[in-house]
């Protein structure tokens, strides 16, 4: 193809309406149909990127393998797509203006005053672009975060119509996601606010060419020509986007809408191919036909926000499809567990997942639950701060070092099991500077996770600042905690696991950020596959206990 196609994805009327989930969907069936499609998410906050941003703000951090701290849309369209994304894909207002006065500062403006229009919006136009240069795409799909019409939001606008203009309607179109709310009292579907949210966005001077509407009843007829005659679009390119069971159903529903075949209209491609969703659809019929149920457990303290394990939790479907088995995630709060309630909560688990996190906050629930977990013969996977903790629970009650603890938690331990890189100590700013994205790591012989990988070195990616404390290795490894990962480069320990335990896997990486449909994390579906076999014994057990 000669040129690489801009796609626009705006978002009207309300937020959450999932923006990305769209973006994704289209991009899979542009993929399934060969085009060779990535996204990108602008992001209009000042944040320079969301790695300083608590999860309960906008969910997940997401990292990429070049170590990008980015939006966790990002993940939907890595899980989708089953390609990478890079710190180009995810744009937001901080880093614009950051860029720009880098270059004032450096004189590159030469005297000229620098304003939102055209600087700001001639980076942005530039940041887009930088994805279809290479010729590595045929489309490049930018998602526009935020809601048309808000203050932050317009210079994203306006460097989207200043595109269009220039590169021509056959070489960028615009789709605007919009609500159509249901009246329950009028028994009626609404179009004026879609109305209006087209309207402002004519205001900035674009005209939507796709209107997807997100639903919760079917539009009929007589809703779409009404949409389409005020909002100035064909009929065809009204598209409904009915609430679905799951976000993987959306591709499909997106191709029955024939979004897909108007955005090759309007883009004046032949419609000559029929996407090939084979992978997708036999993990769909998995996802949706699971043979069996087992019950996880996830600890962790932002639970009360279901985005903040985002990846976690979709590892899981990906994991659970695989194993032909429902995964029924039970998210627990560790600061209500204690040795009180320990039992009651996670007794009746089949597997116990660690999460990662950060701060005090919480931690004494999430050694009681390791010890819970490793006493019972529960499988146990512990993430990111999760393996922290289960070194930390190994150290007190095994290794009897009393008020063994993290020097993110306790300073002043006496028993330092995980502490801070030499290197980290002189960091004195937050932003970007853990130990982020893919390092490699080499798999001891006769390790579980050997077994697992299938394999004598992975790469996975990191985000954290703290580290297992090669002082205490020979001892911990001793009394049962094998070292099962190790950084090649560093030495570092990136795997611990228990040799008098079913499944006790500890990580100090984050497998879920690369779980994707195509590929489902090999932990995650070995950790599953261990709840099963858990559960099953734990069934029989007790039948036998019974009769
Ligand atoms: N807080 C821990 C660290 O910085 C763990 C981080 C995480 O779980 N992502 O090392």
């Amino acid at each position: 193809m000669a040129e690489t196609k801009y796609i626009f994805v705006t978002g009207g009327v309300s937020s959450s309406l999932g923006k990305g989930i769209i973006a994704a969907s289209l991009a899979k069936l542009l993929q399934a149909r060969g085009f060779k499609t990535t996204i990108q998410k602008l992001d209009p906050y000042i944040n320079v990127d969301p790695g300083t941003l608590n999860p309960y703000e906008h969910g997940e951090c997401y990292v990429t393998e070049d170590g990008a701290e980015t939006d966790l849309d990002l993940g939907h369209y890595e899980r989708f797509l089953n390609v990478n994304t890079s710190q180009a894909n995810n744009v937001t207002t901080g880093r614009i203006y950051q860029s720009v006065i880098e270059k004032e500062r450096r004189g590159e403006f030469l005297g000229k005053t620098v304003q939102v229009v055209p600087h700001i919006t001639n980076e942005i136009k530039e940041r887009i672009q930088l994805l279809g240069r290479n010729g590595e795409y045929d489309m490049v799909i930018t998602e526009i975060g935020g809601t048309v019409g808000d203050i932050e939001s317009l210079p994203y606008i306006e460097a989207v119509r200043q595109l269009k203009w220039e590169l021509g309607d056959e070489n960028a179109l615009v789709i605007h996601l919009t609500l159509v709310p249901y009246l329950a009292a009028a028994k009626e579907l609404k179009t004026k606010p879609t109305q209006h949210s087209i309207k402002t966005l004519m205001e900035s001077g674009i005209k939507a060419d796709i209107l997807v509407c997100r639903t919760e009843h079917e539009l009929s007829d007589d809703i779409r020509r009404k949409l389409a005659i005020f909002c100035n679009v064909r009929q065809e390119a009204v598209i409904q986007s009915i609430d679905a069971s799951t976000i993987y159903d959306v591709p499909n529903l997106m191709l029955d809408e024939g979004l897909d075949t108007v955005v090759l209209k309007k883009l004046s491609l032949p419609n000559t191919s029929v996407p090939d969703l084979e992978r997708w659809n036999k993990f769909l019929h998995r996802h949706k036909n699971p043979k069996y149920t087992v019950n996880i457990g996830l600890i962790g303290k932002y639970v009360e926000l279901q985005d903040s394990y985002k990846s976690i939790l979709e590892s899981f479907i990906h994991a659970g499809a695989e194993n032909e088995v429902r995964v029924n995630v039970e998210s627990i709060h560790s600061e209500f567990i204690n040795e009180t309630t320990i039992r009651n909560k996670i007794s009746h688990l089949d597997g116990v997942l660690v999460a990662p996190g950060f701060g005090e906050r919480g931690i004494e629930g999430k050694i009681d639950a390791v010890r819970y977990a490793r006493e019972n013969n529960i499988p146990f996977l512990g993430i990111c701060l999760g393996m922290q903790m289960a070194v930390i629970e190994f150290a007190r009650n095994v290794l009897k070092l009393k008020n063994a603890n993290s020097t993110e938690m306790d300073s002043r331990t006496t028993h330092p099991v995980i502490d801070i890189m030499e290197e980290q100590k002189s960091i004195t700013h937050m932003g970007g500077s853990m130990r982020l994205g893919s390092w490699k790591c080499e798999l001891t012989e006769d390790s579980l996770v050997k077994s697992i990988y299938n394999t004598n070195t992975i790469k996975e990616r990191h985000r954290h600042r703290y580290e297992y404390n090669n002082k205490y290795k020979s001892e911990m490894e001793q009394a049962g905690m094998k070292s099962s990962g190790i950084n090649p480069e560093t030495g570092l320990v990136e795997i611990i696991e228990l040799e008098d335990h079913p499944w006790f896997v500890g990580v100090q990486y984050h497998p879920e950020y690369k779980s994707t449909v195509a590929t489902p994390h090999p932990l995650f579906i070995a950790f599953i596959a261990a709840a099963v076999v858990y559960s099953k014994e734990k069934n029989s057990a007790n039948v036998a206990h019974k009769q």
